[in-house]
């Protein structure tokens, strides 16, 4: 559900008052409904010249896809989105035309709009001048992502180790971006590698055939995955403790899934979910690790339970579960596991009172980096997102000022839902986007905190 304020401030005359006294309006954001437009209008590409055979490569593909694609901006439109590809720039001067494009027709980029830059990045051994304009390009993302209103998002997509700009897995990713399932995506950068991935028969069901573990599925997020992940194709393993039976019947059923009872810190855990989903289902291809608790306390104030329960939960949980499923069957491991975790801008930035749960998803995010090259060896993966402020009963749970406070500090001004979070996961853990590995993608809106 979205906030009561932002409600407030979409409707009526709180609308009409809100407008008057230049209050933050945050949008309603557009969210995925199957059979509605990939994007909220025209798509103009455009680029600096040395680009410009990755950005024809790039509109074939958007034709392919049914979007109207125009390469020159023009007064009549009304944009869904701007693709400014940068690939091949090669000094900071060569990029202003084009850069410009898009600055002329950003006042008439729709709500909802999406502006999506393509680029590679610095490396060592790049000439400085080279070096320069591609790491030119992610400021000038994040802060263009600043400016952008009305629902409206930019993220880029960065081809690392020689991917082209037309390889699956970056088309995956650009499909994520402009479309609607990314809505509380907002000025992130994400790492495409090349792979050996497909693109999907369906984008509707790019997930049919796959089995996917979900852990703390019985409510919040962990349910909003299990739901996506089911929408998307999956058949769906839905794990919780058994306190949370109820919920987790819940999900299961609704998801046409099935329910483990399990805590995810019992020794054998890891082992137990390979066993239900060969037994109940034949296979694994996907383990989302979600569950997660908060024990909040100033470190001066924290008692031993409340620093050693999140970190076994969070963290060491995640650790032992890998490390069963990729030592399964004598050493050879799940072959082609997708593995995403949940890790908290609190990782990132730093929390106050949650020098627990900050350590546990930093940890999260260091061993995503160290496991994604032994999975990534065998045609898998493993991703970690970073939600922000996510509206969920963990999230209710802090005070109301704190709370609004969270919610507005984003450029997009508002809490994200469980469902942001599962989309993203979904779109990682799905075969065609095979090329993003070790990367920690967030969904927070562009939250002011941290990178
Ligand atoms: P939630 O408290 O609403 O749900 C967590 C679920 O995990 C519950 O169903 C709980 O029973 C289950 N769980 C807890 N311990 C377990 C265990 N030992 N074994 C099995 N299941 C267990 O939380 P949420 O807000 O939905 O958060 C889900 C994940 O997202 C967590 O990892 C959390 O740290 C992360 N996250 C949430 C936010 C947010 O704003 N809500 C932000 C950043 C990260």
């Amino acid at each position: 559900m979205t906030d009561s304020y932002t409600r407030a401030v979409n409707t009526g005359f709180t609308k009409t008052l809100a407008k008057k006294l230049g209050l933050p309006r945050p949008a309603v954001l557009r969210r995925f409904r199957a059979g509605d437009p990939l994007t909220v209008g025209p798509v103009l590409v455009v680029s600096d010249d040395a680009s410009r055979g990755d950005a024809d490569a790039l509109a074939t593909t958007l034709l392919g896809w049914g979007l109207d694609v125009r390469r020159e901006p023009t007064d009549d439109a009304r944009w869904g989105a701007v693709l400014l590809v940068l690939t091949e720039a090669s000094h900071p001067t060569d990029v202003s035309g084009a850069v410009l494009a898009v600055g002329s027709v950003l006042r008439r980029l729709a709500p909802q709009g999406r502006v999506v830059t393509v680029s590679r990045p610095a490396a060592d051994g790049d000439a400085p001048e080279v070096a320069a304009v591609r790491n030119g390009v992610d400021g000038f993302l994040r802060s263009l992502a600043k400016e952008l209103r009305a629902g409206a998002t930019g993220n880029g997509i960065v081809l690392t180790d020689g991917a082209a700009a037309d390889s699956p897995s970056a088309l995956a990713t650009l499909r994520f971006f402009l479309s609607a399932r990314s809505a509380y995506v907002d000025g992130q950068l994400l790492p495409v590698g090349p792979s050996t991935a497909e693109l999907p028969a369906d984008w509707d069901r790019p997930l049919a055939g796959r089995v996917a573990v979900v852990t703390g599925a019985a409510r919040g997020i962990g349910a909003a995955i299990a739901r996506t992940l089911a929408r998307d194709g999956a058949q769906v393993v839905c794990v919780d403790v058994p306190a949370a039976g109820e919920g987790l019947a819940r999900t299961a059923n609704a998801v046409g899934g099935t329910a483990l009872q399990l805590d995810v810190t019992a020794e054998d855990a890891g082992t137990r979910i390979l066993e239900h989903a060969r037994t109940r289902h034949g296979r694994l291809d996907i383990v989302v690790h979600n569950a997660g608790i908060l024990r909040d306390k100033l470190l001066a104030n924290m008692k031993p339970a409340q620093w050693d329960s999140v970190i076994a939960v969070n963290l060491a949980a995640q650790l032992r579960i890998n490390a069963q499923l990729l030592g399964a069957d004598g050493g050879a491991g799940v072959p082609g596991l997708h593995i995403v975790s949940l890790a908290s801008t609190s990782g990132i930035a730093g929390n106050k009172g949650q020098t627990n749960y900050g350590f546990s998803k930093a940890g999260v995010i260091g061993h995503t980096r160290a496991t994604a090259p032994l999975v990534g060896a065998q045609g898998g993966t493993a991703n970690a997102v970073a939600p922000g402020f996510i509206e969920t009963d963990m999230t209710s749970s802090i005070p109301f000022a704190t709370r609004e406070v969270a919610r507005r500090l984003s450029s997009l001004q508002q809490g994200g839902q469980p469902v942001d979070v599962a989309e993203a996961i979904a779109f990682l853990a799905s075969p065609a986007a095979a090329g993003v590995n070790g990367q920690v993608l967030r969904v927070c809106g562009q939250n002011l905190v941290g990178r």
